[in-house]
């Protein structure tokens, strides 16, 4: 805390504009870094107790500047609105921050593909100082891509670790992390729709806690 309390509110609003501010750096020099690309930041709320992570923007996230705006994000509404959580009221963001495109052989348009290893590991480095900046309690990591993000970890699989919460120190503080499947994978495997449905309760009681 650097500053002392005040019956405003002011002061947790100072703080909340210096994090974005600093979420603001962190984010240019990610797209200095990774120049080239067609980015989609981080959003919601600077200092959420929940934070939130999915795998990469998409082509509808790239065009509304806004994770989770697509198909997936239809399917993150539904779990969110289980769970009880209000969108608003959390931050969401993904391991990578650019849109992941090949040109399809067949269609001659650009369609999404999945995240090398070498992009998770030089995109890694920020997502954990993203974490660092937003210092949530809880993190909820969507799909394999994130999980082995945050943990640093590749032998890890979400078929193993959904729906159990597991410690990770992030910079100096412990955080909690809560690996649910991604929204997107209930869209291709619907025998996946109860088990997510069991974590998604699981995440609610740990919000109503929160
Ligand atoms: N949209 C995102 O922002 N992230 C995902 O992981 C999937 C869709």
């Amino acid at each position: 805390m650097l500053f002392q309390e005040d019956s405003w509110g002011l002061n947790a609003l100072v703080e909340e504009n210096m994090t974005q501010q600093e979420l603001s750096n962190l984010y240019k020099e990610y797209a200095d870094q990774f120049a080239g690309n067609e980015f989609v930041f981080g959003c919601g709320c600077t200092d959420a107790k929940l934070l939130l992570i999915g795998e990469a923007p998409g082509r509808e996230e790239v065009k509304l500047s806004r994770p989770f705006s697509g198909a997936a994000g239809k399917n993150l509404d539904e779990f969110l609105q289980i769970a009880e959580i209000v969108r608003e009221e959390i931050y969401i963001t993904n391991a990578i921050k650019y849109r992941l495109s090949k040109v399809s052989p067949k269609t001659g348009r650009l369609s999404n593909r999945p995240a090398t290893r070498d992009e998770i590991v030089s995109s890694r480095v920020f997502l954990l100082k993203e974490i660092e900046l937003i210092s949530p309690t809880w993190v909820v990591t969507l799909g394999n891509v994130p999980l082995r993000a945050v943990m640093g970890d590749f032998t890890l699989s979400i078929g193993n670790m959904h729906g159990k919460a597991v410690y990770e120190k992030i910079g100096k503080k412990k955080l909690m992390i809560f690996p649910l499947y991604h929204p997107a994978s209930v869209i291709y495997n619907q025998s996946l729709k109860q088990t997510c449905q069991a974590d998604i309760l699981k995440l609610r009681d740990i919000v109503i806690s929160l």
